[in-house]
């Protein structure tokens, strides 16, 4: 081979070495030059070695020396570095910065600020959440949203079952709170199927315990760890129901005599009318006022004359029916309304009521009497002109001796 061809060939050799994928053998005329078969290794060592790098494996040994092997090693270190550093950010160590790689440390380290920023915010919008479900005042509880299984709580809850939060995991909610009939029971399924479309449902529960109690309710779905769970938040408005009803009571009852108020009456005798009209059902009114009142109160003063009107009230709970409405209905005017009773019925109930006042001995006064006047509904139900008939038949008893009963009978009185 001449010279030229050898050239040629060691050309060819380098070329394919830098530049093809697969390597070539040393041919064995090339071993022969002095020095070529070290270049032939170098570059194949190079080779090897980016390649390594290259597809992410920075543990391989580089042993050669020289310039290129030098930039090689460093850049292996360099990566070698800066892997490091991403594994301490990404077990959320902060404390360092990536400083070696020019434009890509820039950009890395407003990565990596970013990210601590984040975690951060995360981390404080976490320990608010904490801070907010320990002390809520509500009891509250975070379920799983698949089977409703207790997934965390906070004191007020585990406050209202007295025990400790131990016992109440691995609890799913139909083993801690039992709603108390079936509209609450509806209420209750429907509150954690459809959280938003059920907020503040008031119903009545009781827990494992036996604790029964008036509860606000309301929940919403929430995300912990892309799991999907259910936050309910459970109200104690016993005490709220309890208050509520009593004023309710209280606004229907007159203070003096504990019977209805007119309030009260004026409502009942609408419902009254309402549920007889366009029915065969009657009901009568009895209104009754005492006889000579003012004179009492003349004669024995305002707290002797206020007695009487709680004694004769005493009276009238005694003996009427329990579907019967008894009321104050003025000052020393009494009504009564008497559901499914004509104005017969009406009249013997009437004169037992009067004759249970006239043989009553009423401390200091003695014997005190009262009118009475009683009309039945008619076809046309209407609730005014009802009582009006009443009181027109008991100022007719009034008028003709007081002390009786008279029956209001279709403009006729009797
Ligand atoms: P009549 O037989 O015609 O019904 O005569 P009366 O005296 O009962 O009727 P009048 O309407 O003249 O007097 C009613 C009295 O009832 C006057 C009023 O002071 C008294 N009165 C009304 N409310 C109360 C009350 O709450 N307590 C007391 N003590 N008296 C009352
Ligand atoms: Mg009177
Ligand atoms: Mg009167």
């Amino acid at each position: 081979m001449n010279v030229k061809n050898i050239e040629k060939k060691m050309i060819r050799h380098i070329n394919t070495l830098l530049n093809e994928g697969s390597l070539p053998d040393l041919p064995d005329e090339l071993k022969e030059i002095e020095g070529f078969s070290d270049i032939d290794q170098d570059i194949r060592s190079l080779r090897q070695n980016i390649n390594s790098i290259g597809t992410g494996n920075l543990s391989e040994k580089i042993s050669g020396t020289g310039y290129f092997f030098g930039i090689i090693k460093n850049l292996q270190a360099t990566l070698r570095n800066f892997m490091w550093q991403t594994k301490a950010i990404s077990m959320g160590n902060f404390n360092y910065k990536v400083e070696f790689l020019g434009e890509f440390s820039e950009a890395f380290n407003v990565m990596a600020k970013k990210l601590e920023t984040t975690i951060n915010e995360v981390k404080d919008a976490q320990a608010l959440f904490e801070l907010i479900f320990k002390t809520i005042p509500d009891a509250t509880v975070i379920m799983a949203y698949d089977n409703l299984e207790l997934f965390d709580c906070n004191h007020a809850f585990t406050s209202i079952f007295k025990c400790s939060k131990s016992y109440l995991y691995g609890k799913y909610v139909n083993d801690m709170l039992f709603p108390d009939d079936k509209l609450a029971e509806e209420q209750f399924k429907k509150s954690f199927e459809c959280p938003q479309s059920s907020q503040n449902l008031s119903l009545k529960l009781s827990l494992i315990n036996g604790f029964s109690f008036y509860a606000l309710f309301s929940s919403a779905i929430i995300h912990i760890m892309d799991k999907k769970y259910v936050l309910t938040v459970i109200k104690d408005i016993t005490e709220m129901k309890r208050m509520e009803m009593e004023i309710k009571r209280l606004m229907q009852i007159d203070p003096l005599t504990q019977l209805y108020n007119r309030f009260k009456i004026d409502d009942a005798l609408i419902s009254e009318a309402q549920r007889t009209k366009g029915d065969d059902a009657v009901f009568s009114i009895i209104i009754f006022d005492i006889d000579d009142f003012k004179s009492i109160n003349d004669n024995h003063g305002h707290i002797v004359g206020d007695e009487i009107l709680k004694s004769i009230s005493q009276i009238v709970k005694d003996n009427i029916r329990s579907s019967d409405i008894a009321g104050r209905w003025g000052g020393e005017e009494f009504i009564i309304i008497l559901q499914n009773t004509n104005s017969e019925k009406g009249f013997v109930l009437a004169e037992q009521l009067r004759l249970e006042i006239e043989k009553h001995n009423f401390t200091q006064v003695g014997k005190v009497t009262a009118s009475f006047g009683i009309a039945q509904s008619d076809a046309t139900v209407d609730s005014t002109a009802i009582v009006s008939n009443a009181d027109k038949a008991m100022y007719e008893a009034k008028k003709s001796g007081k002390n009786k009963t008279i029956v209001y009978n279709g403009g006729a009185l009797s």
